[in-house]
């Protein structure tokens, strides 16, 4: 961290601000101009409350140098993480294709959409057993009994499952059943959910929260790293804005931006993202493009009686189509399904 001082700030001002950053066991290194000194700070900046130096007199700024997430950074891990789920490799070579419905509904429900999507490509298939819906009347999900079926949707057509998890009570039973946990939009900045689902060592998608900055959101993943869990995938599935014209706003430049920042892997939601079935090929053909490692697509037998997110799930016609048009995008990316 760098401390800027205020021009002409006085020799007692800039001890001031020196000594309380040596008496925490940190060194100081000065830069005095003719009207500005400036002051860096090097050592473990956790141990200085570093806020407090805001308010000390004559203090103009204060200038980060490095990020607080450290785990989940790139500048200390260049390499591309990979997170293996089963025998299927999450990362730079691959494009990972989560698809399913919304919400696990029933067993039929589930083991048909389940079918298709193994028959289609995907490597996952997806399904909400606890479901953190804006309203408390609409449907909350199977919980156990639909952790049940995904399990056996995997056993039956070899596919990876997900589901996410909203307590500590759902991350300890979905780690029975299925192969990935993932918190939601809603739950990124749950402190103690992320410890927990890096405690329980499962890979972790943990999708970016509705207002989160980006580094809000690699901060979030720096909680479940902490706990030892280094699996953890991200997640871009739309962002609050003014515009109305779509459920959320995709922010499709976050892929690259996170490329830049974290080693970890990033897939697109285009579902979540707009709300309407008829945007969701587009964007999912831009998001491999812009060098997404993966998509999330909810996929229904049957949208117009789905208990959640219907107008949004792709009919069977529909996800087929997109998985045929999205071979050249994948093979133009150098990946391989
Ligand atoms: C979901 O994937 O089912 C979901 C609720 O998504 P999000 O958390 O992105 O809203
Ligand atoms: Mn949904």
């Amino acid at each position: 961290m760098i401390i800027v001082m205020k021009p002409h700030a006085p020799q007692a001002a800039v001890n001031r601000v020196t000594d309380l950053i040596q008496e925490k066991g940190l060194e100081t290194h000065l830069s005095v101009g003719k009207e500005v000194t400036i002051i860096g700070v090097v050592g473990d900046k956790n141990r200085l409350a570093g806020e407090n130096l805001r308010i000390l007199p004559w203090v103009d700024k204060l200038v980060p140098i490095t990020e607080s997430y450290k785990l989940s950074n790139r500048k200390f891990h260049p390499e591309p993480t990979r997170v293996r789920v089963g025998n299927h490799e999450i990362g730079p070579d691959t494009l990972t294709i989560m698809a399913g419905p919304c919400a696990v509904e029933t067993e039929e429900q589930l083991m048909t959409i389940a079918r298709e999507v193994k028959k289609t490509g995907a490597q996952f298939v997806r399904g909400g057993a606890y479901k953190p819906r804006t309203s408390p009347y609409s449907f909350q999900g199977l919980e156990e009994e639909g952790l049940r079926y995904m399990a056996e949707a995997k056993k039956e057509y070899g596919l990876n499952t997900i589901c996410e998890v909203i307590s500590e009570k759902a991350i300890e039973a979905a780690a029975k059943y299925v192969d990935m946990l993932q918190i939601g939009a809603r739950n990124m900045q749950n402190f103690q959910l992320l410890r927990e689902a890096g405690r329980s060592g499962m890979p972790i998608l943990l999708k970016r929260g509705l207002a989160a900055t980006i580094d809000e959101w690699l901060n979030a993943a720096e909680y479940i790293i902490a706990e030892g869990n280094p699996n953890v995938v991200l997640c871009e599935r739309g962002i609050r804005t003014y515009e109305t014209a779509t459920r959320n706003t995709l922010d499709l430049s976050a892929v690259p931006v996170i490329r830049e920042k974290s080693h970890l892997p990033v897939i697109v939601d285009p579902s979540h993202a707009t709300g309407v079935r008829a945007y969701v090929a587009p964007l999912a053909k831009a998001a491999v493009a812009c060098g997404a490692d993966g998509l999330m697509i909810e996929v229904h037998n049957d949208p117009e009686h789905a208990l959640s997110d219907g107008p949004q799930s792709l009919t069977f016609d529909c996800f087929g189509q997109l998985m045929t048009d999205l071979q050249a995008y994948i093979s133009l990316a150098g990946r391989k399904l």
